[in-house]
């Protein structure tokens, strides 16, 4: 697999996809067959680091699985996907789950700074020596390539929270410093669930044969996984995390836009085709805050991937507009950058909770207060929104009316 990324390549790996999303993917997805350089990675999309930067959207992705395999076939896929939109619906309104996780975080790495024995504990995990093979083979997969298979990702976390009974923060650290699909509301959430804090009291604990059953596809054969721990509780927290649903923008209109404005795209939303812009701007800005996904060093291939979907939004942007395009580096004023190019109104993606939100809403505070920001928001994410209050259930048995509200093929 190249992970090339531009919205071509990802393009092209839906299309390549596609035969795959239905049954085989229903059949199939949980096995983990190693990376595909060894292994077939045919029955998973491998689509995540595309959608996680805005290269390709959610609803083109749903759109032409659904086209091709109807609603009753695509109903695995589908549902995975809504995963991804329940998960940032449900963090955009528990915003303060991942404050506590950055400040969790910081914490628990100033406590590796002061203890030797777990700092030393900390190193073989994330370098993969512990002596688990399973565990060691996916930290090196994971530093090597920037992506691990959704079970792998469970069993790596349950193993590290349970066994090796390290902070689930500094996990959650490790994983978004070297995903390249690593996303503030997957990620956290996902490791708060395999932990027992998403679904409270309910956690989920590796096993040895599970891990071996699941993995026999790999080239080296099924992963093994001495020792596991598999009879321990769910973490806990006395944190509650109030609810509040923000208030979501209408769709933009082509008058929102009717004076010369500049596009800003983010490292969530890189490329200007899925946001379905109304009006052509004057200007494209690209604001790339990869670094704060992490006080940490990003790994080689999250930073190449980061940085190539934004150069490459940039430049398609420009191209499709016919109009300039600029980067704005952190710690840069904005408003020259507008100034020459005479624009005085931004349309922003939305800025999701999470580094993206952090790194870059305090800058455009003053102009948002303005009421010189127009937000784009993707139709999906405002219909689903609402309705990742608690459980997925809450989304699942509504897929077929969002789909439908949305325009996409529906059962
Ligand atoms: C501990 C842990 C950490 C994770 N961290 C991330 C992360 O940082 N970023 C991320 O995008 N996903 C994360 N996931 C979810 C999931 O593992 C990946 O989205 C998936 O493995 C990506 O591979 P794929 O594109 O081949 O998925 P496919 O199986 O082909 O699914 C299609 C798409 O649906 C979405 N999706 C699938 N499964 C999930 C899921 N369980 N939760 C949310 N969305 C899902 C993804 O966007 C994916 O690209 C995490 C899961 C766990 C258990």
């Amino acid at each position: 697999m190249d992970w090339i990324p531009t919205r071509a390549r990802g393009l092209a790996r839906l299309t390549d996809f596609l035969p795959s999303a239905g049954r085989l993917y229903a059949e199939q997805r949980n096995h983990d067959n190693g990376p595909a350089e060894g292994g077939d990675r045919g029955n998973v999309s491998q689509l995540s680091p595309w959608l996680h930067a805005g290269l390709l959207g959610e609803a083109e992705v749903l759109d032409a699985v659904l086209a091709q395999h109807g609603p009753g076939k695509a109903e695995k896929f589908v549902a995975e996907v809504f995963w991804r939109i329940y998960f940032k619906g449900w963090l955009e309104q528990r915003p303060s789950v991942w404050a506590s996780y950055c400040a969790g975080r910081d914490a628990a790495l100033e406590g590796l700074a002061r203890n030797a024995g777990l700092a030393r504990a900390y190193a073989e995990a994330t370098e993969g020596r512990t002596g688990i093979a399973a565990f060691d083979t996916w930290a090196r997969e994971l530093a090597e390539t920037g992506y691990l298979h959704n079970h792998a990702r469970m069993w790596f976390a349950s193993i590290w929270i349970f066994t090796l009974k390290l902070d689930w923060q500094l996990g959650a650290d490790f994983f978004l410093r070297h995903l390249m699909d690593g996303d503030a509301a997957s990620n956290t959430l996902s490791w708060r669930w395999v932990a027992g804090l998403h679904t409270r009291g309910k956690h989920y604990l590796a096993r040895a044969e599970n891990i071996a059953r699941y993995t026999a596809g790999r080239p080296e054969g099924p992963l093994e996984a001495p020792g596991l721990v598999e009879d321990a509780g769910p973490l806990e927290e006395a944190e509650e995390h109030p609810r509040r649903l923000p208030e979501l923008p209408p769709p933009a209109q082509a008058e929102d836009l009717a004076a010369p404005f500049a596009l800003l795209l983010h490292d969530e939303a890189a490329h200007h085709a899925p946001l379905g812009l109304p009006a052509a701007p004057a200007l494209v800005i690209g604001a790339s805050r990869a670094q704060a996904r992490s006080p940490g060093a990003l790994g080689t291939c999250a930073a190449r991937f980061t940085a190539g979907a934004m150069a490459g939004g940039l430049a398609d942007a420009a191209q499709a507009f016919a109009c300039p395009a600029v980067e704005w580096h952190a710690g840069e004023p904005l408003a020259p950058l507008l100034a020459e190019a005479g624009v005085e109104r931004l349309a922003v993606p939305w800025l999701p909770v999470g580094w993206t939100r952090d790194a870059l809403a305090p800058d455009l505070a003053d102009m948002a207060e303005a009421g010189r920001i127009v937000t784009l928001l993707a139709p999906l994410d405002r219909a689903t929104w609402p309705h990742a209050k608690a459980g997925f259930f809450g989304v699942a048995k509504r897929i077929d009316t969002l789909l439908g509200e949305c325009g996409l093929p529906a059962g």
